[in-house]
């Protein structure tokens, strides 16, 4: 990979996703009801206890492949939750979803929507990684979905952001392109008795890295421009 073009990526996304002043939201951020049944202590136990399990998981060959499993991290009653494909190199030797350079872009992106990283919840479709990053296979999706549906039924957050194709089509249930499916809301049903889940979908940050305009950086930025004026957030002038 061309360095030049790396360094030159980074400074063009400092600009981009924090070229303005930031005002810290997380007081109004913070302020989700709890009018479900679960305690915060109650579904931080209960999302470790999904960790544990996804530790022991050897459902799929990716269990004897991984190095460390990446089960997703963040607050337990997040408003938001980001999900992503697949840990990728950099998060299998940490145990830790989204650290790479994706990840970077996505705590910009964050950062750039007045939030911290703590304030939302990260994590994947797959809780391992897929040998040379490639495409999950439908049965290792199979095997690991139900971790995600858990964690989201845990949550329950007020949005999902779909980051990338694989994440939206799972999610979602359908084969149409990430072109088609981002830049509106979807509904993503968490179960039978449960009101179905706001789903945003977006590109992944890493094909926004392979192919950074302009254009590309603003579809996403307009995208989390929706998903804060529904949480009611303020949205930054640009
Ligand atoms: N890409 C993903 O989809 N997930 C990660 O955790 C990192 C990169």
């Amino acid at each position: 990979m061309d360095i030049n073009k790396i360094v030159e990526q980074h400074i063009e996304m400092e600009r981009f996703f924090t070229g303005f002043s930031l005002k810290c939201r997380s007081e109004i951020y913070e302020s989700k009801d709890q009018d479900d049944n679960m305690t915060v202590a109650e579904k931080t136990a209960e999302l470790e206890k999904i960790a544990v399990e996804v530790n022991e998981c050897r459902k799929c060959e990716l269990g004897s492949l991984r190095t460390n499993t990446v089960p997703g991290e963040g607050n337990s009653n997040a408003r938001i939750m980001f999900i992503g494909e697949a840990p990728g190199a950099d998060e299998d030797t940490q145990g830790r979803p989204f650290v790479g350079r994706a990840g970077q872009l996505l705590d910009k992106i964050i950062q750039a929507c007045g939030l911290k990283r703590s304030d939302v919840f990260i994590g994947n479709i797959l809780k391992c990684r897929p040998p040379e990053n490639r495409d999950p296979r439908a049965e290792e999706i199979i095997s690991c979905l139900p971790y995600l549906q858990k964690q989201i039924e845990i949550i329950d957050p007020e949005i999902i952001v779909a980051l990338g194709a694989h994440a939206a089509r799972t999610l979602l249930n359908t084969t149409k392109p990430i072109g088609q499916l981002r830049g509106h809301f979807h509904e993503y049903y968490a179960g039978i008795g449960r009101p179905p889940v706001k789903l945003m979908a977006t590109y992944h940050t890493a094909y926004l890295l392979r192919n950074y305009s302009q254009e590309n950086r603003r579809r996403v930025w307009e995208d989390m421009k929706k998903v804060l004026a529904e949480l009611g957030l303020p949205i930054p002038n640009k």
